[in-house]
């Protein structure tokens, strides 16, 4: 990994906080991206003072405009991008009769669109450099598992590992990897209001092998397995990291 450049979307904290923490160890130059000024900064400084390089750029990878900008500072600054982890997520919960119809268009405009536009956008740019990896952070709600309550992010999880397919199957003659990881209950912000439900944590334990939840650090050994030389034959696969999760 060393000097590669890497992108990581919405990694001021969480998964792909710890992502690109692994990646500023290993010797690339970290683009921590978010929608949160405070953590996107705070994570490149957590990475250069363990000695790595980063920058941190804030954008909505929802926005197209906004996306574009970021790449563009990247071109300027870098002069290309060799991974992109499409990491940013949000996960409203309700059920399907009362969910509002913002809380849907967010989830699938963030999880699922925000995906497709930094791969469009990064897509070109690899093209023409000759290469690239791209891999893309979905959920075990994306595959047969699911997730009650969470219609939004179900669909945009499981859009996302079909979006995974067929964008590998299109940047293959470009020489551009893409694949996608699957955690399953990790701790993070995003879970730590499920965390505090005594009955949801019980269950969850009884349907984990590993009798564990996930720690983001759990999460990061395939990303680089993924994205490094060792992976050159896998493209359009998902891989769910979850500790051997069950789902009754
Ligand atoms: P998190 O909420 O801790 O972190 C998500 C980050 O994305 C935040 O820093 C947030 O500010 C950023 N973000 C949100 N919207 C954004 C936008 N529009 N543009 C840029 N950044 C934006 O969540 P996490 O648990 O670290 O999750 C990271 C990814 O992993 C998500 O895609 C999530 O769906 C997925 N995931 C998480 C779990 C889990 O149990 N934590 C399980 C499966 C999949």
């Amino acid at each position: 990994m060393k000097d590669k450049i890497v992108l990581i979307t919405g990694s001021g904290r969480g998964i792909g906080k710890a992502i690109a923490l692994r990646f500023g160890q290993l010797g690339a130059k970290v683009i921590v991206n978010d929608i949160n000024p405070d953590t996107a900064e705070a994570a490149s400084t957590e990475i250069k003072k363990a000695g790595g390089e980063a920058i941190n750029i804030v954008a909505d990878v929802s926005n197209k405009l906004a996306v574009q900008t970021m790449h563009y500072e990247i071109i300027e600054k870098f002069g290309r991008v060799d991974v992109l982890i499409n990491n940013a997520g949000v996960e409203p919960t309700g059920s399907i009769l009362t969910m509002d119809e913002w809380a849907w268009d967010r989830t699938l405009n963030v999880n699922l669109k925000g995906a497709f536009l930094c791969s469009q956008t990064v897509g070109r740019a690899m093209k023409e450099q000759g290469g690239g990896v791209i891999v893309n952070i979905s959920s075990i709600a994306g595959r047969a598992a699911g997730l009650r309550d969470r219609a939004a992010y179900v669909a945009s999880k499981t859009g996302l590992v079909g979006f995974t397919r067929e964008c590998a199957r299109e940047f293959a003659a470009y020489n551009i990897r893409v694949n996608a990881v699957c955690p399953g209950v990790i701790i993070t912000e995003m879970t730590s209001h499920l965390r505090q439900n005594e009955t949801q944590m019980k269950k969850w334990m009884e349907d984990i092998p590993q009798a564990r939840l996930g720690e983001p650090d759990d999460v990061t050994g395939l990303v680089i397995f993924l994205c490094s030389d060792e992976s050159k034959y896998i493209t359009g696969q998902a891989f769910n990291v979850d500790g051997g999760k069950v789902m009754s």
